[in-house]
């Protein structure tokens, strides 16, 4: 049977975010990017529905240490953002 927590299925969080959980995060967040498919989008990695799990993952950390999709966006493009 299928649990319908999501939740429990994901990676544990990182109890403080630093800097280096930053990089790993945007990493996985663009690695682990959509790629659209006849049947939806899936991750272009693991081939997992997009958002896997990995993705999820990094998007929460960078949520944690406070930063916005659109901040997100400005370093997956290679910008810099001034980190708090
Ligand atoms: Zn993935």
């Amino acid at each position: 049977m299928e649990s319908s927590d999501e939740a429990t299925d994901d990676l544990p969080m990182p109890p403080y975010v630093t800097a280096e959980d930053v990089v790993f995060a945007l990493r996985a967040v663009n690695v682990h990017a959509p790629e659209q498919q006849p049947d939806g989008q899936r991750c272009r990695k693991d081939q997992a529905a997009h958002p896997c799990r990995l993705h999820r993952w990094g998007r929460r950390v960078l949520a944690k240490r406070g930063l916005t999709d659109e901040q997100i966006q400005t370093l997956l493009n290679g910008g810099t953002v001034a980190l708090r």
